[in-house]
């Protein structure tokens, strides 16, 4: 007899996800073997922002999860629903239509279900206004779709986590990271090696769920399959998502899948640490940039600032910021706008100035580009009526690149800005699943026992993301990977 009915890889979203499942689907006996040591626990969930993107086509079914939002001053008239259409309308323009249509589908239809399925299980959920909401007059815009998180964001879901994994009889083992897939002679995954401080060991189960994340930490892998200049990016998160399961699940013949040479990348703080660092989790993001310019080192703008929302850019201009000379740009903004910052612009000191032209005097910057830059955006801009709450058409005439949305000069002293550089948060290639999320193999069948979820399914996401989707993918592919493991043993 097995020592497992499942093995779950992984102690983050997914596993956890799928852990829970797999014991609510019949499994006795379930194992999360988590590589990290209890004190670093978690992955990537536990330095994540907790956003949960969902569909919902009522509003009175986003209060079943958030109920006190009914009261709070302003949310009910500014809160619009987000059916599954426009979810589906956001995944197939961030990818440029390249998600696979299955997939996503079953993200989206699950969607609602499965953050009422972790509201349920007491991981208590919140309005994410600190990230999302925009205060105009007296109602509280919100980018649609990216309105809740939970409490606490990544350190209180991960907590949430554990502690229904263990209420649910799951079995936590630290400091064990899976090294190699056992098969039996038919081909069926029938267990795992684990390496532990004591040595390496093998534990079997009917089943194994991979959920150890993507190959973001692993700077060879980042050299070879997204190219330079990958390699010296910085880490958001954990620094144990290294590909492990990835290189486990293409040893035994496992199909890669979706866009290997993308990933998830946003503007974080240049003077980030090289991975994520737990007292700061997600704080180093800089995504206020709709409100202001950016620049590189040749003095020169490089992107569309206000081309949209900044949880439909975000997630692609860490990349191209990373491509800008010495990866780095200044995100400028002026005083009219220095209130709407993300409090998290507060964990650093802006460089600050009562000029523009004594702003780029003091940053790492060519300095009569910079001044003609800013200069021909200040000509182009403030052609109309600023709103930060929506898409306002407010839009820079006769530059390139142009500003698209809030487009509003920069004349008010104090100037600010702030150094940021890209950081990586999560590769998008993976493995190729079935709607029960079993690995499928190269020769397009299913690989019996095995299943994934989470950063390790590819074919989601390519280019770009919807932000919050990756916690929202990864607990209905856990849940999925949870009970069909469990109707293997
Ligand atoms: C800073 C930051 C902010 C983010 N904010 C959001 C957000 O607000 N909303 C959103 O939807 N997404 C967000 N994301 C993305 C999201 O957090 C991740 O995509 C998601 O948490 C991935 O879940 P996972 O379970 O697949 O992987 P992880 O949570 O990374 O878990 C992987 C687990 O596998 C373990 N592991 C690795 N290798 C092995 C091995 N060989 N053996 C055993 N265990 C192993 C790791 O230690 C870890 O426990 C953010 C990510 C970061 C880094």
């Amino acid at each position: 007899m097995a020592d497992y009915d499942v093995i779950v890889i992984g102690a983050g979203n997914a596993a956890l996800a799928a852990s829970v499942s797999a014991r609510e689907a019949g499994a006795e006996r379930v194992v999360a073997l988590e590589k990290a040591t209890r004190g670093s626990r978690g992955g990537n969930t536990f330095f994540s922002g907790g956003l949960l993107r969902f569909a919902f086509s009522d509003v009175e079914e986003l209060l079943e999860i958030v109920p006190e939002a009914r009261d709070v001053a302003g949310f009910m008239d500014g809160v619009e629903p987000y059916p599954k259409e426009a979810f589906l309308a956001d995944f197939m323009r961030m990818t440029e239509g390249r998600t696979d249509p299955e997939l996503a589908d079953i993200v989206i239809s699950n969607s609602f279900d499965v953050v009422r399925w972790l509201a349920n299980h007491g991981i208590k959920m919140e309005l994410a206004l600190s990230l999302s909401g925009v205060k105009v007059g007296n109602v509280i815009k919100w980018p649609k779709g990216a309105i809740v998180r939970a409490e606490h964001e990544g350190i209180g879901l991960s907590a949430g986590w554990f502690r229904i994994a263990e209420e649910h009889g799951v079995e936590i083992r630290y400091e064990s990271g899976a090294t190699k897939l056992l098969q039996d002679g038919g081909g069926r995954v029938e267990g795992v090696v684990v390496k532990t401080p004591d040595g390496l060991s093998e534990i079997t189960g009917a089943a194994v769920v991979l959920a150890c994340g993507g190959f973001e930490a692993n700077v060879a892998w980042r050299a070879q399959y997204l190219g330079r200049p990958w390699d010296h990016a910085k880490v958001r998160g954990t620094l144990h998502n290294q590909g492990d399961g990835l290189r486990m699940a293409l040893a035994i013949g496992a199909l890669p899948y979706g866009q290997w040479s993308g990933c998830h990348a946003t503007p974080i703080n240049a003077e980030a640490p090289a991975y994520g660092e737990r007292k700061m989790t997600d704080k180093t993001n800089r995504l206020s940039y709709p409100y202001g310019v950016m620049i590189n080192k040749l003095g020169l703008r490089f992107v569309d600032e206000g081309e949209d929302s900044q949880f439909y850019t975000y997630a692609k201009f860490g990349g191209i910021i990373l491509h800008q000379p010495d990866s780095i740009a200044y995100q400028i903004f002026d005083s009219k706008v220095t209130h709407l910052l993300e409090p998290r612009y507060s964990t650093t000191d802006p460089v600050t100035a009562d000029t523009l032209e004594d702003l780029v005097a003091k940053l790492d910057v060519a300095r009569p580009t910079a001044n003609e830059t800013l200069a021909a955006y200040n000509a182009a801009a403030g052609h109309g009526d600023f709103d930060p709450g929506e898409l306002d058409g407010l839009c820079t005439e006769g530059i390139e690149p142009p500003k698209s949305n809030w487009a509003q000069r920069l004349d008010t002293p104090p100037f600010v800005a702030y150094g940021v550089t890209g950081g990586i948060t999560f590769s998008f290639g993976g493995l190729k699943v079935t709607e029960r999320a079993e690995v499928v193999g190269t020769d397009w069948k299913p690989i019996p026992g095995l299943y994934t979820c989470g950063e390790m399914v590819g074919g989601l996401f390519h280019t770009n993301y919807p932000g919050g989707t990756g916690l929202v993918s990864g607990a209905v592919f856990g849940r999925i990977a949870g009970a069909s493991a469990a109707g293997a043993h």
